[in-house]
């Protein structure tokens, strides 16, 4: 497909990967919609270890778009709401006249020991990692279906193998990857192409402000800082001893996007550290 032109839906784009993939779409010449919870955010329990985007990202991500040139508008979503989905696609369509890509890259971790490991964060991970990606595909698909599209689902390493400390984060994203080849199987009848990418290590909120923060991690590196802690697991986990940026992700969206005979795959973006 042509990425110029087209109109993209980027959830969870209000900063970290999902913001990367956005600008680079919009440097290709699509109409892009940035969505995140916006003033919608909530963290969700008392020991919730990091803060999901706020609201003044989420208009700083659109704005930084329009002011270099694109065209972007943003959009407040809960991904785990089908209100909320169905109000997204049906307020992007409006504005821009279709849907062609949809990107479902909102996510949440939360780790700890399976043993005591809070019901609640095991359904919240669910909610926004798994059942997000059905929701909002569900509201997409019709659009999607009327010239052919693409969803792209922003799943993990973590959907390749098991971590430890991370059974739910782990299970949600193996999830993310069978629902990935399930709807390639089904929509392509529809013309459309559904594949994920599996991004290694981010230097994202997701890892500064609750990974590297594991005291479990920092003990096993003998390190202090967090970014000293980031840096010893690239050193330790990665062969081409570098971390991954939200630029390489975008670049394997904008491929996924562009490759018309590829789907129901999951692209490692991770340096080596997973080669599967
Ligand atoms: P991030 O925390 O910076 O970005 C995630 C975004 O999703 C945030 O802006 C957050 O507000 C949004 N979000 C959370 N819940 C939402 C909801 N219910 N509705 C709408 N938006 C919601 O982290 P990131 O690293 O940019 O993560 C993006 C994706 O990449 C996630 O799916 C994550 O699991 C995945 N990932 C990240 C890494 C990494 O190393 N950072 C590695 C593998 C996979």
């Amino acid at each position: 497909m042509r990425i110029d032109g087209k109109t993209v839906v980027v959830t969870g784009a209000a900063r970290g990967i999902g913001r990367g993939i956005a600008e680079a779409f919009a440097t290709e010449g699509a109409t892009v919609v940035v969505a995140d919870l916006g003033s919608l955010a909530v963290n969700p329990s008392a020991d919730w270890h990091y803060s999901l985007s706020a609201k003044n990202e989420l208009e700083a991500a659109a704005s930084e778009i329009n002011k270099r040139g694109g065209t972007c508008m943003a959009i407040e979503v809960d991904v785990s709401d089908r209100a909320s989905c169905q109000n997204l696609v049906e307020r992007s369509v409006e504005a821009y006249g279709g849907l062609d890509i949809l990107v479902n890259n909102a996510g949440i971790i939360q780790t700890g020991p399976i043993v005591d490991f809070a019901e609640s964060d095991w359904d919240r991970l669910f909610a926004v990692n798994v059942k997000g990606i059905f929701l909002m595909s569900q509201a997409a698909i019709p659009h999607l279906a009327k010239n052919g599209g693409v969803i792209i689902n922003i799943a993990s390493v973590a959907g390749k193998r098991g971590f430890a400390h991370m059974g739910a984060y782990c299970a949600s994203k193996f999830a993310a990857i069978g629902l990935t080849q399930s709807m390639a199987a089904e929509l392509a009848e529809f013309s459309i192409r559904v594949n994920a990418i599996c991004p290694g290590n981010v230097d994202t909120s997701m890892w500064f402000d609750h990974l590297s923060k594991s005291k479990q991690r920092q003990q096993e590196y003998g390190t202090d800082t967090i970014e000293d802690t980031f840096a010893a697991v690239i050193q330790d986990r990665v062969p081409l001893g570098r971390e991954q940026r939200p630029g390489d992700m975008a670049e394997a969206a904008l491929y996924l996007t562009r490759a018309n005979n590829v789907t129901g795959i999951s692209l490692t973006v991770a340096g080596g550290f997973v080669m599967n």
